[in-house]
């Protein structure tokens, strides 16, 4: 039986969370769930979106299951999320970016990974006024983020059977800080010769991935270039609704979509929950689930490959439970041996 903390979160997130709850469950898998508000849930009653009982709840599960938190815009709130990844230290953003059968987009064998650096850069949300009119906000890096960040995308290429790792910067502008980061990601490349290294500058990597996604298998950035390129690449794919997330520390880890609370979607019950259901399968294979992650995948890949039941966001006219019923319906029974071959979460 495995404990997983339970976060519904804010907009969709209910719907979502509870779409994946119910995947995971029809695979058979033994959870036990507990819920635990936080956003605007917990704010009302609590004051503080994020209390920490919230936190103890996470650090005492085998994992976390989480829907996406609003933050509001330009009001000086501290984003739960950031809030969260910071104080579990859940320092790397995994996001696997992969074409889906029957999900119409530009690109059709896209396969790459996006690792974010989760704690400091622009994130430090260290920001102040110097004199009205003129604001700054100090773009943070550390040797010890810088290198951990790297080890891991370097750990990860290494155990999924990747081939190479691209590190995004701008170093050309912020030398010391995008230099250090690069400096980190040369010292850790070097220990890996089996991995092929490159660093592209942001600017240009954001063209070459639209270009060409093929040409790029795992990519390593920063905080807010992880965060731009994450959804940048999900664009190519089919959009925010298909790309999944976890959030890693040493011990703990946190799975949740790329994607936002889409207001605009909220409550509305044609929320696409296939990121949230494939973040469930990544948190399955650090649960050593490897066999229902992989039923669980197959199942979205029968159901979108056929073109029935699909979601508004992918071209659908279905309702986000019209879409479950369909996955449950095609989860395929177990089988021994089932595990994929290659991890694809961490
Ligand atoms: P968003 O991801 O919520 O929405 C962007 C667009 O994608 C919208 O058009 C939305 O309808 C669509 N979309 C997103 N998820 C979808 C899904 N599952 N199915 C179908 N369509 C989907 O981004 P936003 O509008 O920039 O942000 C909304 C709020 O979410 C903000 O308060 C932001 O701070 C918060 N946010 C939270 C997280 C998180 O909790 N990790 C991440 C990003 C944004």
């Amino acid at each position: 039986m495995h404990r997983v903390a339970l976060i519904p979160g804010d907009g969709i997130g209910p719907e979502v969370v509870e779409a994946a709850r119910t995947v995971v469950d029809a695979t058979g898998v033994a959870v036990d769930w507990f819920s635990c508000e936080a956003g605007a849930a917990a704010a009302g009653k609590d004051g503080d979106p994020l209390p920490e009982v919230v936190l103890d709840a996470i650090r005492s599960a085998d994992a976390a299951l989480k829907g996406p938190i609003g933050t509001p815009i330009g009001k000086g709130f501290t984003s739960v999320n950031v809030r969260l990844r910071r104080a579990l230290d859940l320092y790397a953003a995994l996001r696997p970016v992969r074409s889906l059968p029957g999900v119409a987009s530009r690109y059709r064998n896209v396969d790459l990974v996006v690792v974010r650096e989760n704690t400091e850069g622009l994130y430090s949300g260290i920001e102040n006024m110097v004199v009205p009119g003129v604001v700054e906000g100090l773009k943070v890096f550390t040797e010890r983020a810088c290198l951990r960040i790297a080890e891991f995308a370097f750990d990860y290429a290494h155990a999924a059977g990747r081939r190479k790792v691209t590190a995004a910067h701008k170093a050309t502008v912020m030398a010391l800080t995008d230099g250090l980061f690069l400096n980190c990601a040369q010292q850790v490349a070097r220990r890996f010769p089996q991995i092929d290294y490159e660093e592209m500058i942001i600017d240009n990597l954001c063209m070459e991935v639209v270009l060409d996604p093929s040409r790029f298998d795992v990519i390593l950035l920063e905080n807010l270039y992880g965060d731009i390129v994450s959804d940048l690449t999900a664009g190519l794919v089919g959009g925010l609704g298909v790309v999944p997330g976890a959030n890693i520390g040493a011990e703990l880890a946190v799975y949740e979509a790329v994607h936002g609370s889409a207001p605009d979607l909220a409550g509305k019950g044609v929320a696409n929950p296939t990121a949230v259901i494939l973040s469930a399968a990544l948190m399955l294979e650090r649960l050593g689930e490897a066999g229902a992650a992989h039923r669980i995948r197959s199942a979205i890949e029968t159901v979108l490959g056929a073109g029935k039941v699909r979601t508004r966001d992918l071209g659908g006219s279905a309702s986000t439970l019209e879409y479950v019923d369909a996955l449950v319906g095609a989860i395929p029974a177990p089988l021994f041996g089932g595990a994929p071959s290659r991890p694809t979460g961490a």
